[in-house]
């Protein structure tokens, strides 16, 4: 079965799926994007990704192309076309083609591409062990809530991470846990659960909504603060959550284990309820 692009209206195959090369989420970053992915077929909390991406849209000044009733019939339409078993779609809006200046141009129309490929979960032996990460400079700018095409910085920490026999990168900034590159991230202390609160130091992540809801029905404390980074290395446990990872735990952080050096009890709770939430 192909993938399936669609770019301004029309869908295709994804390799004939083309934009301009003057079009701005090319030269500049000028553009937002959403992951969705589907659970048993279905879009998962839709209405939440249509919601962060025309936060995410407006704080660019860019104009919603379509209506939340729209965004659902086109995504539904890809998906049917893909006919994946579970797909990942991923939706991008820039500012549009027009002559390289800076400056927003006058009249320019935005650019909407979608893509639609075969999701493919990570293997479960890896969610059961639990993955590595280090941690880095959050060298990023100042408005990581808005999930802007701009991605230089996470590419580079999740490079890092990589080369390092890591999966995740988790960003520091003046001293303080932010998220990963591809994740929020989250600790657990005398059984409780604490992340870095919602703000423009991090993408207020979907995941992250419902992972802190399942913890706060599973009468498990929750704490939306400041992390510091010593805090990150002394945790009991450490785990991601985002669209990609779902409740991810982290064992060993810089080479050093967290916690037992296993993936802990709170993490495997919360993952459970996840997969149970999501079914
Ligand atoms: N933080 C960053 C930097 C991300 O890129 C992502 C996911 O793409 C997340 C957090 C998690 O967000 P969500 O749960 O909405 O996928």
């Amino acid at each position: 079965m192909p993938a399936i692009g669609f770019v301004n209206g029309t869908f295709m195959p994804l390799e004939q799926a083309t934009v301009s090369v003057e079009d701005r989420g090319y030269q500049f970053g000028d553009g937002v994007y959403e992951v969705i992915r589907t659970y048993g077929g279905t879009p998962f909390r839709m209405e939440a990704h249509v919601a962060r991406l025309e936060r995410s849209a407006k704080a660019l000044g860019l104009p919603m192309p379509y209506s939340n009733r729209e965004w659902g019939e086109l995504v539904a339409e890809g998906l049917k076309r893909a006919e994946f078993a579970e797909s990942k779609v991923y939706i991008q809006l820039t500012r549009g083609v027009a002559p390289r200046d800076h400056a927003f141009p006058a009249g320019s129309r935005p650019t909407v591409v979608m893509t639609i490929r075969e999701l493919r979960p990570l293997a479960r032996a890896i969610g059961e062990a639990g993955v590595e990460a280090i941690t880095l400079d959050d060298i990023r700018w100042g408005r990581c809530d808005i999930k802007s095409v701009n991605l230089l910085a996470n590419v580079l920490a999740r490079q890092r991470a990589k080369e390092a026999g890591a999966f995740e990168a988790i960003f520091v900034r003046d001293g303080t846990v932010t998220e990963g590159s591809v994740s929020n991230v989250m600790i657990v202390k005398a059984g409780r659960v604490i992340t870095a609160p919602e703000g423009p130091r991090i993408l207020s992540g979907v995941t992250r909504s419902l992972v802190l809801d399942l913890a706060r029905k599973e009468g498990i404390p929750v704490e939306e603060r400041t992390v510091v980074l010593e805090e990150l290395r002394h945790a009991d446990e450490v785990f991601l959550c985002g669209t990609t990872v779902e409740v991810l735990p982290v064992v060993r952080i810089d080479g050093r284990d967290v916690g037992t050096g296993k993936p802990g009890p709170v993490a495997a709770r919360l993952s459970e309820r996840f997969k149970q939430a999501v079914t």
